[in-house]
């Protein structure tokens, strides 16, 4: 039967795929091809000093050695840009953006909430300005499928946010919802540190009057040093010659429970069982967990 359920993945080539975006990546490929969905890749690869050479090349060949596959081809966020454009362009001229030359200081001062100083100056388009996205006092409540009801109220948390930076580069924040829109994603599985965009990304769909996709928030596995592994292994880009045992003890990490002997499967049968036996209620309901597998340093 052909499902209607399209997941995705969405890397970041400013480093290296490792052990903690692979675990994102297993999770949301998992959960597509358990429900026989679809599943895409798409490179946000829009913060350009930020994006390291090769990285590109070497995820997709990483998720691939993995086994992997993605459906259609790769988008690269980098030749969308126009399109982001659009939006904010037609934003700007209905009053629900706005330009804003406050700097980052000022911000700070007023504990990261932006207090709203530009709303009403009617600054003009210039090269330094950031475009802000105007947001209401209504509460964004969504039910993670693993983390439970969330809410938040982008007013107070961060106030009216930065959908273009003032180097002119399009926000993540805006970039993601109109790409999952014309994406037609209809589940998000991703790590838990997104959990506190969603409720800003939630508002960008309700401005576009578009339905909300469902998700689900993988916790972030800390080593026991409490580190996120991915700054700690940020320097060890994954090696595709250990796939078969890196992705067994990814099955491990998200709790699935894999079979030892599955350890020297090919990938593809690990995959296959993990297909079958997803179960992602199993992944403790939390932010952040230790990794099981590492080693408990003395
Ligand atoms: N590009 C983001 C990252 O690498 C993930 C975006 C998302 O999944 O919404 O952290």
């Amino acid at each position: 039967m052909l499902s209607s359920y399209i997941g995705r993945f969405a890397p970041t080539p400013s480093g290296y795929l490792h052990f903690g975006s692979l675990l994102a990546a297993v999770a949301s490929y998992l959960d597509a091809r358990h429900h026989q969905g679809q599943w895409l890749v798409r490179v946000e690869d829009l913060d350009t000093p930020r994006n390291i050479p090769g990285a590109i090349d070497h995820i997709l060949h990483t998720l691939d050695a993995y086994g992997l596959h993605w459906d259609g081809e790769v988008v690269c966020q980098s030749d969308r840009v126009d399109l982001y454009q659009q939006v904010i362009d037609c934003w700007l001229q209905s009053g629900q953006a706005y330009h804003c030359d406050c700097s980052r200081q000022s911000i700070v001062a007023h504990g990261g909430v932006y207090p709203g100083t530009c709303r009403a100056r009617g600054l003009p388009a210039a090269t330094n300005h950031a475009v802000r996205v105007r947001v209401s006092d209504q509460t964004m409540v969504f039910q993670d499928r693993l983390q439970g009801e969330f809410s938040q109220q982008p007013a107070a948390t961060s106030g009216d946010f930065i959908i273009r930076r003032r180097d002119g580069i399009i926000a993540y924040q805006l970039a993601v919802v109109i790409d999952d829109i014309a994406q037609g994603v209809t589940d998000i599985v991703r790590g838990a540190d997104l959990l506190d965009s969603t409720p800003r990304q939630l508002w960008l769909y309700q401005l576009l009057q578009q339905p909300a996709p469902h998700y689900l928030h993988v916790p972030l596995v800390m080593c026991h040093d409490g580190e996120k592994l991915s700054k700690r292994l940020g320097s060890a880009p994954l090696e595709p010659r250990q796939a078969t045992a890196t992705l067994h003890r990814a099955l491990s990490v998200l709790a699935q429970n894999p079979p030892a002997q599955l350890s020297i499967a090919p990938v593809s049968e690990q995959l296959d069982w993990a297909v079958t036996h997803w179960q992602p209620d199993r992944l403790p309901a939390k932010r952040q967990i230790l990794d099981p597998t590492a080693p408990i340093p003395p």
